[in-house]
């Protein structure tokens, strides 16, 4: 049988009335952009938390309805509280002011990001999350990277979390280091490869956010998917979030990326507490002196000329990477190593950033147009 469009389901969905009976759900921009991969169809539907038991009801229906489309294997409809462009008033600010209250016991939450992937965003994430933990702060990491989530294995932890009640609503964080971590790598299968549509990547750290039972945190540590496109925008806009970093490597082309990414921040009022730049020079092995082989200095120049804090360098080092790609991060493993020292201070000065209020959000926000 021929797998079901996005199309074919939009033409079922127009049939389903909207609860508040104007219109269909797909009219009244509750539903989101539709993925369909070997007959599984996903989707999701955008709740107004205050119906939310009428909202459950209609997932249920609508599950049922896709799911009994010929062509379809199965039927995955989520319930997010997004935001959907067609119908901005009310009730649906409402909803996407429910991410923006924040993590009950969580004081602050950091995005590290970059424009692009490769630069060492996770390699830092990890590094500064030990570095808060080692400057005597209560940690954790949310690995936002959906599409490649790395934290699993930078932690050096296998296994999958446990129902943290008897019901399973929620479970445990992740822990190793004294960090709590919680990953979609933790669980899903690593060899599945994951397509994930805006709508779902919000659906899937919606719930790592809020259905995990973290402990009472300083600060959350949030990986971010790299580059700048509309998952990531949406995530920025929409996670309560006390400030972002951003990391670059030296060269012009990051440098490039990098300003997207701090665009991007700016765009939804986040504000951006400095520049890393990593991979910054390298110390051979073998005669021990510093080869500025990306045109060392890039970031430093690039932050000034952006008004942004320069927060600090990490060289390339073979032993960081040997480190990260064996579980056993520097930062917690090498406490006097040199690059420990670096990562502290820059945790030391985004602590200070973050205390201080830089990071503080006006009270309840408008959701921004794009
Ligand atoms: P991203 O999250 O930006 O995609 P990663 O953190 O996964 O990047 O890093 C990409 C690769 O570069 C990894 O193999 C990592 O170990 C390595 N790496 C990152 N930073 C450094 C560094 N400062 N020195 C040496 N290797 C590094």
């Amino acid at each position: 049988m021929a797998e079901i469009t996005p199309e074919q389901v939009l033409a079922e969905l127009r049939k389903i009335a909207a609860p508040d009976g104007r219109g269909n759900i797909v009219s009244a921009g509750l539903v989101s952009e539709i993925a369909v991969n070997a007959g599984q169809v996903m989707f999701a539907l955008n709740a107004d938390p205050q119906h939310a038991n009428a909202m459950g009801q209609l997932q249920k229906f609508v599950q049922d309805r896709v799911s009994k489309l010929p062509g379809v294997a199965k039927a995955i409809v989520a319930l997010t509280a997004e935001r959907t462009p067609q119908r901005e008033a009310g009730p649906k600010q409402q909803a996407a002011q429910t991410l923006r209250n924040g993590i009950p016991g969580v004081k602050h939450l950091i995005a590290v990001a970059s424009g692009k992937g490769g630069v060492g965003k996770s390699t830092t994430a990890i590094n500064l999350a030990l570095a808060f933990k080692a400057n005597g702060l209560r940690v954790a990491v949310l690995d936002a990277d959906v599409y490649g989530p790395s934290m699993p294995k930078l932690f050096g932890i296998s296994g999958k979390p446990e129902a943290s009640d008897k019901y399973g609503k929620r479970m445990n964080p992740m822990r190793r280091f004294g960090v709590e971590v919680a990953s979609i790598g933790f669980l899903v299968d690593e060899a599945t490869p994951m397509i994930w549509r805006g709508p779902m990547v919000m659906s899937a750290l919606t719930q790592l956010l809020r259905e995990v039972a973290w402990s009472e945190t300083d600060v959350m540590v949030i990986d971010m998917p790299p580059g700048t496109g509309d998952a990531q925008l949406t995530l920025a806009q929409q996670t309560p979030l006390s400030g972002a970093v951003i990391v670059s490597t030296p060269q012009d082309l990051a440098l490039i990326d990098a300003r997207k990414g701090l665009n991007m921040f700016v765009k939804v009022s986040v504000p951006v507490l400095g520049l890393i730049e990593n991979m910054s020079y390298f110390i051979c092995d073998g005669c021990g002196k510093r080869h500025e082989i990306f045109g060392h200095g890039g970031a430093k120049a690039e932050a000034q000329r952006l008004g942004l804090p320069f927060l600090g360098e990490i060289p390339l080092d073979p032993e960081l990477r040997q480190r990260s790609d064996a579980g056993e991060p520097i930062v917690a493993t090498v406490p006097d190593s040199p690059h420990t020292k670096s990562y502290r201070a820059i945790a030391e000065k985004l602590w200070i950033a973050m205390e201080q209020g830089m990071g503080q959000k006006p009270a309840p926000r408008i959701v921004m147009g794009d």
